[in-house]
């Protein structure tokens, strides 16, 4: 017994011993890159950008783009950029989305592509009152430009084509091409837009040398324990999938009901759903985070994220935990919609729910709708795909070895010198994931610098940008576009 005892102490010992080498065996180093005079951004790029915000180019969920607030838009760039207009060769897609192409020194090199969106989501009626600048005033106040698409996302094609602009009035000609492609249905799915741009590239043979969109950001004070901003830039994101279950009942006088009526059955089968979540797990994007997070975090928390051989179940059990991480360890399931019934004395005759899942890296749209079916495990509902659109298997992974990983990373670092680059995954949908049939290195990364308060601003309201952030962003895209090599 004293020998077991023994035993058992030595092995603590050693497994202690492994665990703290291995977390003292990281330590930080700052990122050490070649200095860069970043350009100075010209005058009037700020009212450009706030007229820009006044055209109210809103995607409606359903509804085509609205033609009229489009072609405004590209005029106003048209007048906004003239070097650009002049330079590069500009070509609106049949959808509406924009095409510029800025032929490089070396042009039979496979271009870098900038992307972007032109359109907003729509703003509710019921937060106007909420909104300090209304939301489409384009107002510069308070140290900020305000408005709906000041975030998401003209602020990246405003700065990619201020940047684009300056650099062609200094001359600048880009080492290898760069395509602009801004859609203009990102906020409806990106069928028509992106989806047509990617298809027109690949139908001219276009194979890109890699692709930078929305995605990513510089957070500050988000995650405790980090005391400097942390860079993320989008690796990958969630599938997404939308399920219709209906049932049926056989109607009639509600003075003789079935055990379980249509609406019955249906709530049975959604109660077994949401009792057996998706399994957790940590999908790769998210284990290349840890890893680029460790040396930066104190020693409590580099330890598990050091040895995630041992910590992965229990990073993964208390994440699931909280529903504003969860999404980053599975496949999640949200119940958004039931209909059913007509009449208090009448037994419905159908009844019907839809569900929201987005997908983790490793399962498919198939595989979670094999999964729905098992949990719910009832042959009485039917499950069918709806939106059929808007479903899509999480995107690849793109690596954190190539060279446009390597210029971003670079370029984060010569303008926010002591940040933390890392990659992860995204957990929206965006036009990006389109871009994979074309390149695999396809990134999700703008320099907004937002903050916790920041973080419902995109599709919520008072939607704002600091002036000097927006400086920051066309700093940042005219750098990113000299980096190319
Ligand atoms: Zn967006």
């Amino acid at each position: 017994m004293k020998r077991l005892l023994a035993l058992f102490f030595v092995a603590v010992l050693v497994l202690a011993a492994i665990l703290v080498v291995r977390t003292v065996r990281l330590k930080p180093e700052q990122a050490s890159v070649p200095p860069a005079t970043l350009i100075t951004v010209d005058a009037g790029a700020v009212d450009r950008f706030a007229s820009a915000v006044k055209i109210q180019t809103v995607s409606n969920f359903g509804q085509p783009i609205d033609a009229d607030a489009m072609t405004a838009f590209r005029d106003l760039l048209a007048t906004s950029f003239p070097h650009v207009h002049a330079a590069m060769t500009h070509e609106v897609l049949p959808s509406g989305s924009l095409l510029f192409t800025w032929k490089g020194k070396d042009p039979s090199a496979e271009p870098v592509i900038l992307m972007g969106h032109m359109d907003v989501v729509p703003v509710e009626q019921s937060t106007l009152d909420h909104w300090k600048h209304q939301p489409f005033s384009g107002d510069v106040a308070e140290g900020s430009i305000w408005g709906r698409g000041t975030l998401d996302d003209k602020a990246a094609v405003l700065s990619t084509l201020e940047a684009a602009e300056t650099l062609l009035a200094q001359g600048f000609t880009p080492a290898r091409t760069i395509v602009l492609a801004f859609g203009d249905d990102e906020e409806n799915g990106g069928s028509q837009g992106a989806s047509g741009i990617v298809k027109e590239l690949a139908a001219r043979g276009v194979h890109a040398h890699f692709v930078v969109d929305e995605g990513g950001a510089v957070v500050t004070g988000m995650l405790a324990g980090l005391d400097r901003p942390l860079a993320v830039i989008g690796v990958s994101e969630k599938g997404y999938l939308s399920l219709k279950l209906s049932t049926t009942g056989t109607g009639g006088h509600s003075s003789e009901p079935p055990a379980h009526t249509a609406i019955g059955e249906l709530a049975l089968g959604i109660t077994r759903l949401e009792a057996n979540p998706f399994p957790g797990g940590l999908p790769e994007p998210s284990v290349k985070q840890f890893e680029a997070l460790a040396p930066w975090m104190p020693f409590s928390k580099r330890l598990a994220l050091a040895n995630l051989w041992l910590f992965k179940p229990l990073i993964v059990s208390s994440g699931l935990k909280d529903p504003k991480m969860a999404g980053g360890y599975h496949t999640t399931t949200a119940v958004d919609m039931v209909t059913g019934g007509t009449k208090d004395n009448v037994l419905p005759t159908t009844a019907s729910a839809v569900v929201n899942f987005r997908i983790l890296p490793g399962e498919t749209t198939d595989s979670v709708i094999a999964a729905v079916r098992e949990k719910l495990n009832d042959p009485g509902i039917k499950v069918e795909v709806t939106a059929a659109g808007s479903a899509r298997n999480p995107s690849p992974v793109s690596p954190t070895t190539s060279e446009g990983f390597n210029d971003l990373q670079t370029t984060i670092h010569q303008l926010y010198p002591t940040a933390v680059v890392s990659p992860y995954m995204v957990q929206a949908a965006t036009d990006a994931s389109y871009y994979y049939a074309i390149s695999p290195n396809v990134y999700r990364f703008a320099p907004l610098e937002i903050t916790p308060a920041g973080m419902t601003m995109a599709h919520g309201f008072n939607e704002h940008i600091g002036v000097d952030n927006y400086r920051h962003m066309v700093q940042f895209e005219a750098q990113l576009i000299q980096s190319v090599k």
